[in-house]
């Protein structure tokens, strides 16, 4: 299994990278974002408990996308790999993840990191605001505090995932399919690392 991190601001395309890559590659895609809204949706106790959370632009506790992804690493353990969006979002959720993982017999073999400057970054959020229901996208001042956030407690797990030497940095300014072909490289290179790893290890 290829499992690793969709990493990124919020608004930095990594729903729209994942998507493309699920579909030339086939691995599944675990969005926490989608799940939380999904709960949100179906207004379940979970979904109640997180909604003001997320409409302020805050993190929900790291206890509750651990024990989602939790099921979905188990759920999804003979698949091609997963890729991770929008989790880990602390270092305490990266720790975790490496555990679960590792009582699979996986790890993470790279963290992507999507690169947009921050001011592109509010104009495509509050842009996809207006052509979808997501609440926490249509505000300038909950967008902000969404990039403060990650600037404070998610920006920490790039730094988690450098000293393991697993960082590959893609430019997304240009198009999607600009980033989508950097990307393809990097998912050929670490698949074709891993096959080496595996052999001469
Ligand atoms: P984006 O990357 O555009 O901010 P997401 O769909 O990944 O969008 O997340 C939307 C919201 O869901 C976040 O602002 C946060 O409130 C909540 N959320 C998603 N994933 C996590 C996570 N791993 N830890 C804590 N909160 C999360």
């Amino acid at each position: 299994m290829f499992n690793f991190v969709l990493f990124g601001p919020p608004g930095s395309g990594k729903g729209t990278q994942a998507e493309k890559l699920v579909e030339k590659y086939k691995f599944v895609h675990l969005s926490t974002g989608n799940m939380l809204r999904d709960e949100i949706k179906k207004n379940t106790e979970l979904g109640k408990k997180v909604k003001s959370l997320i409409d302020k632009g805050e993190l929900v506790p790291d206890e509750i996308v651990i024990q989602l992804i939790q099921l979905k690493i188990v759920e999804n353990k003979n698949s091609p790999g997963c890729i991770f969006d929008g989790f880990p979002r602390t270092v305490e959720q990266a720790k975790a993840l490496d555990l679960m993982l590792e009582k699979e017999n996986c790890k993470i073999a790279m963290a992507v990191i999507l690169k947009v400057d921050e001011e592109e970054l509010i104009k495509r959020i509050i842009l996809r605001g207006q052509n979808s229901d997501r609440s926490d996208d249509c505000d300038k001042q909950i967008v902000e505090n969404r990039i403060k956030v990650y600037h404070q407690k998610t920006a920490p797990v790039a730094e988690y995932y450098r000293q393991q030497r697993k960082c590959v940095y893609i430019d997304n300014m240009g198009t999607i399919d600009e980033t989508f072909a950097e990307l393809s490289r990097s998912v050929h290179n670490m698949t074709a690392l891993t096959v080496h790893d595996l052999i001469y290890r």
